[in-house]
């Protein structure tokens, strides 16, 4: 029986050896929160942990890896209206990962891919990236698992060229990792605006998933199925196992 790439099915041992070898600790990192009338809020921890471990078992053969467990709460306030949604605030944010991220190098790790799959994440992630290299010393590359895999997922999608929110690309991907968490009988409501209207060039602005979906869909999940779900997988599969792979990643 081959070893698994979890870290949180290995024993200590199993973990200094993984550290001695030079293996690539990848973090999955997400959310828990609010995916409209059809999903579960774990949608994105769960897609997430799952694009890792099919990533890390794709190279596992020949490029030592393990996939550290998923930090299952981000930054979610936008979704907070809704309910079922848990989140941070950006210093407990900070200070969790620069936690895990010094427990990983503590035990010898020395390259460390965040693999993020929620947009809310984005923004923290890049803002902490200069801070936790400066006081890990760790070699940390961050990406969002779906912008790995842009080119394969616009030719698979149908309404919409990305990953939107509980979305005909969620929806079809949990068909395939979580197929009994989806509520069928409720994908008729399941849709929302196309996109979640942009402000005018060079302005911010903070607005509520509420006030931009009643459904809290945005997208369309009436479009999905688990046959574009398979090829979602492939695709986001494939894009992290490439940026794992490739040593311009870690040079
Ligand atoms: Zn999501």
């Amino acid at each position: 029986m081959s070893q698994s790439v979890l870290w949180k099915f290995l024993t200590a041992a199993d973990l200094r050896a993984k550290a001695q070898s030079g293996a690539i600790v990848v973090l999955p990192v997400a959310s828990m929160e609010q995916h409209g009338p059809h999903l579960p809020v774990g949608v994105d921890t769960i897609l997430s942990e799952a694009v890792c471990q099919a990533a890390a078992e794709a190279i596992a053969a020949d490029t030592p890896v393990v996939v550290a467990p998923t930090l299952w709460c981000g930054m979610a306030e936008h979704h907070m209206a809704f309910g079922g949604t848990f989140t941070f605030d950006i210093p407990t944010y900070r200070a969790v990962l620069l936690c895990l991220l010094r427990s990983v190098e503590r035990h010898g790790f020395k390259r460390v891919l965040i693999v993020n799959g929620h947009g809310g994440n984005i923004a923290a992630l890049s803002a902490f990236l200069p801070d936790i290299v400066r006081e890990t010393g760790l070699k940390l590359r961050v990406t969002t698992y779906f912008e790995q895999a842009k080119a394969a997922l616009a030719e698979v999608l149908e309404d919409q060229e990305s990953v939107h929110h509980a979305c005909e690309a969620e929806t079809s991907l949990m068909m395939v990792v979580a197929p009994d968490t989806v509520r069928r009988d409720k994908l008729p409501e399941a849709h929302g605006p196309a996109h979640s209207s942009t402000p005018p060039a060079g302005i911010a602005r903070y607005r509520s998933f509420r006030d931009i979906t009643p459904s809290g869909v945005i997208g369309d999940a009436r479009r999905s199925n688990a046959q574009k779900g398979e090829k979602l997988m492939a695709a986001c599969r494939d894009g992290i196992a490439a940026v794992l792979r490739d040593p311009a990643t870690w040079s």
